[in-house]
């Protein structure tokens, strides 16, 4: 069985689900099929998730949602219309005014109800068009499936047991349409992965039928080496590891969501990204291991956002447990860290900006000083991370020193430097300004020459 997920701009039309429904009937081992909610049309165009949270805000606030209500519902009957199933569009104009109308007590609870309809919607929808053209297709309802997920609405996870009950999913007949993006908590409520997150249900699924593959349907040809809105013609990647991906994922990359790779890699389910628009490509496999290395680095990214937070201390290194202490004070006030390069004297802690408001950063720095003596401490803000990442690295002399020597060749000056223990991954923090210029660089010494 092949566990398929196709994203918004393979649902943003009839014309794309035609193509969805072409690719799925092309191969009968693609069985359980996930879908995202309509997504752009064109550039300028509105994803239905947005529509649908522009809709939550407007009836929260108080205000008459008919007009926000009708947006999205003009948007899928145009697409059940042009599929031929005037039956389906009444039913969603019936679902999204019974969701408008729940309690709006509780914003989180209120928000994911109505952005869960996107997902909920498609798949009931596609399912009558494949009902309409003689196949036998069924809409699956996540709840009675069994996608059990906390109750952190707009960021749940999915609860470990959900996996045992979703198996039974590989004995079904038929087409399996089922909704990405949310489940229902213990509790019976509706809740929302993080945006982007039918991606997670894809390989949430996948593990559980224990899928030969998860097909992840999206619009470009494959995963490049770099980001192709910085270099023309990039190095299209054939095949990566779940490692390789993660890393270059973290900083950036943003063909599949940061948390979809963990199911599928927990069972080591190959995830293949394919293009709608072109079935015909082979795309990527993102596999655990892999024996064919064209090059020594696999892939290179670059994420603005960060800031570091640089400390030091005379006899630092003598004094046990002291880094302890540091963690403990930004745990305590609720602050994830990325990285922490450090010396025998000195420490730095690398963290998303958006993480580390102003306000927190006074109340950080006082309790440094405070509780721990540390006089000497700031904070640097507007850094970004760009790492180069691939196996191969591991095996390779003077990798590093190639990136450090074409940086430095071009001027930008390197704040960071931190490989970790793993060697596939070395990560260069660098003024934000430079971001995109040191990935070009890095790009053409390790590609074009
Ligand atoms: N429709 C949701 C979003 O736009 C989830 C997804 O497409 O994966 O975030």
């Amino acid at each position: 069985m092949k566990v398929c997920k196709f994203g918004g701009t393979s649902l943003a039309n009839a014309e794309q689900i035609r193509k969805v429904c072409d690719i799925v009937l092309s191969d009968p081992d693609r069985r359980l099929v996930v879908v995202s909610a309509p997504g752009k049309r064109n550039k300028e165009d509105a994803k239905v998730t947005d529509l649908l949270i522009a809709l939550a805000e407007t009836a929260l606030r108080g205000e008459d949602p008919a007009a926000a209500l009708e947006a999205v519902v003009a948007r899928f009957s145009a697409i059940a219309v042009d599929l031929g199933v005037h039956e389906a569009a009444a039913a969603i104009a019936e679902d999204l005014a019974k969701r408008v109308a729940l309690s709006r007590n509780d914003r989180g609870r209120y928000l994911d109800s109505l952005k869960a309809a996107g997902e909920d919607n498609a798949a009931r929808l596609v399912a009558a068009y494949l009902r309409s053209v003689g196949e036998e297709a069924h809409y699956v309802d996540p709840g009675e499936a069994g996608m059990l997920l906390t109750d952190e609405f707009g960021n749940a996870q999915v609860l470990p047991e959900s996996y045992d009950r979703l198996a039974s999913l590989a004995e079904r007949t038929g087409l399996l349409l089922f909704p990405g993006f949310f489940g229902y908590t213990r509790g019976g409520e509706v809740a929302t992965f993080p945006r982007g997150g039918s991606d997670i249900t894809g390989s949430i699924l996948a593990a559980a039928v224990r899928a030969e593959v998860y097909e992840n349907w999206t619009d470009v040809d494959s995963v490049y080496a770099v980001n192709p809105a910085l270099v023309s013609n990039p190095h299209p990647v054939a095949e990566i590891t779940y490692r390789e991906m993660r890393e270059l994922a973290y900083a950036g990359f943003s063909v599949l969501h940061e948390e979809a790779l963990s199911p599928a890699f927990q069972r080591a389910i190959p995830v293949n990204i394919r293009n709608t628009n072109n079935p015909t490509a082979k795309g990527t496999m993102i596999v655990k291991t892999r024996g064919n290395f064209e090059g020594t680095v696999t892939g290179i990214a670059g994420a603005k956002g960060f800031c570091s937070i640089n400390m030091s201390k005379y006899l630092m290194n003598r004094e046990v447990g002291f880094v302890m202490r540091v963690l403990a004070i930004l745990a305590d006030e609720g602050i994830p860290f990325e990285h922490m390069p450090s010396g025998i004297d000195s420490l730095s802690i690398i963290l998303r900006q958006n993480v580390f408001p102003a306000e927190k950063e006074q109340v950080v720095l006082r309790r440094l000083r405070d509780e721990l003596g540390i006089e000497d401490a700031a904070v640097e803000r507007g850094l970004s991370v760009v790492m180069l990442v691939g196996e191969a690295m591991a095996h390779t002399v003077g990798v590093t020193a190639r990136a450090a020597t074409a940086l430095a060749k071009a001027g930008v000056n390197l704040e960071i430097i931190n490989q970790g223990a793993s060697e596939i991954s070395v990560m260069f923090g660098i003024r934000e300004e430079y971001c995109n210029y040191a990935v070009k660089e890095l790009y053409k010494e390790f590609f074009l020459k």
